[in-house]
């Protein structure tokens, strides 16, 4: 899934918590703010993974990273900071399960490696640099583009996940 349908599908995942716990998680300032950010946390991983194809294989994709981050966290700052987190990144990676397309989830990573996904990975398109910059490589991420472009199943998730987050926005600020 891309970086930024994950920011904007925060805001359905913000719903749903404000439906549960509404006096603990606001359609505030903060808390909007904070579920644009979130969600965005795990493709960070893309400054320094060389390439396309492996950028889930890092703590920053692994659950197990955040679920301890998270638990230290709650020592020391308010519950509500830690479950959001939790939230967001969950639905990050729901995402990223459902619409990989070089790269899955490894949900038990460091101890299990193996990428799942809702559907087939196609691992050979995304091996160029995630920062291309030879011919070459641009050429390759040109191609990886216009096939992922061409993957309606995907796409379709994107845009519902896209759309899910814009709708809930949107009644979450009315009521
Ligand atoms: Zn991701």
């Amino acid at each position: 899934m891309m970086t930024p349908t994950h920011a904007i599908t925060g805001m359905f995942v913000l719903f749903i918590l404000n439906s549960i716990v509404p006096e603990m998680f606001p359609f505030s300032g903060l808390l909007i703010i904070l579920s644009l950010i979130f969600p965005m946390l795990p493709d960070l991983d893309g400054l320094w993974v060389e390439k396309m194809k492996d950028h889930h294989q890092t703590f920053t994709h692994a659950p197990l990273f955040w679920l301890g981050l998270s638990i230290i966290l709650y020592l020391f700052v308010p519950i509500w900071i830690p479950i959001l987190l939790l939230a967001q990144l969950a639905g990050h990676f729901i995402g990223d399960y459902l619409a990989g397309f070089s790269a899955g989830i490894a949900w038990l990573y460091p101890f299990n490696k193996k990428e799942t996904s809702l559907f087939p990975l196609k691992k050979e398109m995304g091996d160029f640099p995630i920062f291309a910059k030879t011919k070459e490589d641009k050429e390759k991420r040109k191609k990886f583009n216009q096939e992922y472009y061409k993957q309606k199943k995907l796409l379709t998730i994107e845009l519902i996940s896209g759309l899910l987050g814009i709708v809930f926005f949107v009644i979450g600020l009315i009521n």
